[in-house]
C-alpha cells in the first residue's frame, strides 16, 4: 500500500486541461523524457520522479536511456489519474476506495516548497489522506 509520501509524489504528476490536449496528439511511438515534456509542456523531471517511480510503462535501451511510448503513456496516465477528479474538500481514500470529504484537513507544504496539499483524515475508516492544492512543479 503507498504511504502518504507517495500518494503526495504521485498526485504531483496531474495534468492540466492543457496538458491533458497536448497528450492527444502523441503518437504510437517511442519518445524520449525530453520530448515528451515539450510536446506535453511539463518539465522532464516528472518522468523520472513520478511517473517512471510509479509504473508508468518504460523500455530502457543500452545505455540506460528511458523511451517511452506515446500512445502507452496517455492510456497510463488516464487510468492513473481517473479516480483523482474530487471537489476542493474531498481527497481519494485508497481503504475505502472512492472519494471523500477530508476531516480535520490542514494545510502542509513539502519541503522543497514546492507542492501545497492539505492532509486529513477519511470519515469512514480514519486512513490520513493528502490531497494536492497548488503544484509548483512541473511547470515549463
Ligand atoms: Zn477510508
Amino acid at each position: 500500500m503507498m504511504d502518504t509520501k507517495e500518494e503526495v509524489r504521485l498526485l504531483r504528476g496531474r495534468l492540466d486541461g492543457s496538458q491533458k490536449n497536448r497528450m492527444r496528439k502523441l503518437f504510437d511511438m517511442m519518445y524520449r523524457p525530453s520530448e515528451l515534456a515539450k510536446e506535453i509542456g511539463f518539465n522532464k523531471r516528472l518522468v523520472y520522479e513520478v511517473y517512471v517511480p510509479n509504473g508508468c510503462p518504460h523500455e530502457r535501451d543500452d545505455r540506460r536511456h528511458i523511451w517511452i511510448n506515446g500512445k502507452k503513456f496517455r492510456a497510463w496516465i488516464e487510468s492513473t489519474y481517473k479516480k483523482l477528479k474530487l471537489k476542493s474538500d474531498q481527497g481519494y481514500c485508497r481503504t475505502c476506495d472512492k472519494a471523500v470529504k477530508l476531516v480535520d484537513a490542514e494545510l502542509k507544504t513539502t519541503k522543497n516548497g514546492d507542492t501545497d496539499y492539505l492532509l486529513g483524515d477519511c470519515p469512514y475508516c480514519g486512513r490520513t489522506i493528502p490531497r494536492i492544492v497548488a503544484n509548483r512543479r512541473g511547470q515549463v
